[in-house]
C-alpha cells in the first residue's frame, strides 16, 4: 500500500489524480488532501477519502471545513497555512506526493517533498521553471524520485530510454532531440488581428484538455508550451536547440523522441489527465486510468504544423529566458501569473500579456541562482514591476 499526500485535490489535476486513486483503492491510502479554499469541495472528498490531515491554506476556509467535518462526524484533521503543506508534503508516512497546486504557490511544499526523498509526482511545472536547477539538485542529492505528470514530459519519460532506477540520466544514448507537440489552443484558427478582442471565457474553453483556468489562458497563449520546453530542459537535461516544439491540434500524441538513427518514438493517447497520472503513480508498472482506448480509426487523422512566433509571442520570450538563464524563468513566470490573473479579470487584453512578460524581462535584470532566496527575491520583484506595468 503506498501512502499518498495530494497537493492541490480540488483542482483539475487533483480531481482526476482521485478519480484514479478510487478505482485502486488496495494499492493506495490518501494521507493527506490539501487546497487553498474551496471548502465545499475538499468536504466532499474527506467524506470519500477519509485522509488523516486535510489542509486548507486559507484559515477562514480551514475553520469551515473543520466545522462541517465535526458535524459529519469524520475524524479528518484540519490543518491551515504554508507550513502545514510543507509537513503534509515531508511527513514520514508519506510515499507519494501529487505536485499538482498551480502556479508558484506549489514550489516550496513540492522542494519539500524533495527534501524528504519522496516519490514526487509533478504536474507543477511552475515550480521546475523558477527553481530547475536547485530543484534538480534537491532531488537527486536526497535521492527522490521525479516523475513526470505533464501530459508531453510523461509521453517523453515513456518513450526514454531506461537508465537504472531514473530514466532521466541519458547523455549519451542516442537521443537527437525531443519534440513537444502542442494543440495550439482555442485561437489557433484565429488571425493575429484578431486576438486584441479575446475574452477569458473564449481562452479558457480549451478544444482538447479540459483545465484549470490559469493553464488554459497559458495554453491559448503557448506560454504553457513555453514553460514546458523550460520543464524538459530541467527534467532531462537537454540543451535549448534539443528541445522542439510542433503543434498537432488533435492532441493524440504527446510527444517524441527523436533518436540519431532516424527512429521517432511517440507516445499516444486520447487527451485525458488520468492516462500520465496513473503511469506516474504505478511506474515502474501500469495500472488501468479508467481512460478510453484509442481508436485511431475514429480519430483518422493527426496533422502537424510549425508553431508560429508571431502568433504565440510568449513561446519565443520562453526560449529567451531559457537562452538567458540565472533567475530570467523565474522573472518570465512570475510576469505571465500576474499578467494572466489580469488578463482574466479584464484588466488588460489578451495581447497584452506577451507585452506585459516582455517588459518585465527588459526591465528587470536577472541573477545567477544561488540559492532560493535569491529565486523568489527575483520572483517577487517581477510581480511588482508587472503590476506596476498593468495600472
Ligand atoms: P486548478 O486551478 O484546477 O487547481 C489548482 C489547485 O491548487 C486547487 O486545488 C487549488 O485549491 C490549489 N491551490 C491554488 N493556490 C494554492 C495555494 N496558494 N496553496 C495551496 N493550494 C493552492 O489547476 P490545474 O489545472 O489542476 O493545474 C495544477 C498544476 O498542474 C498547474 O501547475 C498546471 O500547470 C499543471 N498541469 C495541469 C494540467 C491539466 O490538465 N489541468 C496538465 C498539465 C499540468
Ligand atoms: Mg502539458
Amino acid at each position: 500500500m503506498q501512502v499518498v499526500t495530494l497537493l492541490g485535490s480540488t483542482g483539475s489535476i487533483g480531481v482526476s489524480t482521485l478519480n484514479v486513486l478510487a478505482q485502486h483503492p488496495d494499492k493506495y491510502r490518501i494521507y493527506a488532501l490539501a487546497a487553498n479554499k474551496s471548502v465545499d469541495i475538499l468536504f466532499e472528498q474527506c467524506k470519500q477519502f477519509q485522509p488523516e490531515v486535510a489542509v486548507m491554506l486559507d484559515p477562514t476556509a480551514a475553520n469551515s471545513l473543520a466545522e462541517k467535518l465535526k458535524q459529519a462526524k469524520i475524524s479528518t484533521e484540519v490543518l491551515t497555512g504554508a507550513q502545514a503543506l510543507d509537513d503534509v508534503a515531508s511527513a514520514g508516512i508519506v510515499d507519494y506526493v501529487v505536485a499538482a497546486i498551480v502556479g508558484a504557490a506549489g514550489l516550496l511544499p513540492t522542494l519539500a517533498a524533495a527534501k524528504s526523498a519522496k516519490h514526487i509526482l509533478l504536474a507543477n511545472k511552475e515550480a521546475l521553471v523558477m527553481s530547475g536547477e536547485l530543484f534538480m539538485r534537491e532531488v537527486e542529492s536526497n535521492g527522490a524520485t521525479l516523475l513526470p505528470v505533464d501530459s508531453e514530459h510523461n509521453a517523453i519519460w515513456q518513450c526514454l530510454p531506461v537508465v537504472g532506477q531514473q530514466q532521466y540520466h541519458f547523455d549519451d544514448k542516442g537521443i537527437r532531440r525531443i519534440i513537444l507537440t502542442a494543440s495550439g489552443g482555442p485561437f489557433r484558427d484565429y488571425q493575429i488581428n484578431e486576438l486584441e478582442k479575446v475574452t477569458p471565457e473564449q481562452a479558457v474553453a480549451h478544444p482538447n484538455w479540459s483545465m484549470g483556468q490559469k493553464i488554459s489562458v497559458d495554453s491559448a497563449t503557448m506560454m504553457n508550451k513555453g514553460l514546458e520546453v523550460i520543464e524538459a530542459h530541467w527534467l532531462f537535461g537537454l540543451s535549448n536547440e534539443q528541445i522542439d516544439v510542433v503543434l498537432h491540434r488533435q492532441s493524440i500524441i504527446h510527444s517524441m523522441v527523436d533518436y540519431v538513427d532516424g527512429s521517432v518514438l511517440a507516445q499516444m493517447g486520447n487527451p485525458d489527465m488520468r492516462t500520465p497520472i496513473a503511469n506516474a503513480l504505478a511506474w515502474p508498472n501500469r495500472i488501468d486510468s479508467g481512460v478510453k482506448p484509442l481508436d485511431l480509426v475514429e480519430v483518422g487523422r493527426l496533422d502537424f504544423s510549425k508553431a508560429d512566433y508571431s502568433h504565440y509571442p510568449c513561446l519565443a520570450l520562453a526560449y529567451q529566458a531559457l537562452e538567458a538563464g540565472g533567475t530570467s524563468t523565474a522573472i518570465l513566470n512570475a510576469a505571465n501569473e500576474v499578467a494572466v490573473a489580469a488578463f482574466l479579470q479584464r484588466q488588460i487584453k489578451f495581447t497584452e500579456i506577451a507585452v506585459i512578460i516582455e517588459r518585465v524581462l527588459s526591465a528587470q535584470s536577472a541573477s545567477v541562482v544561488s540559492d532560493l532566496e535569491q529565486v523568489l527575491a527575483d520572483d517577487a520583484t517581477a510581480r511588482q514591476l508587472a503590476t506596476s506595468f498593468i495600472n
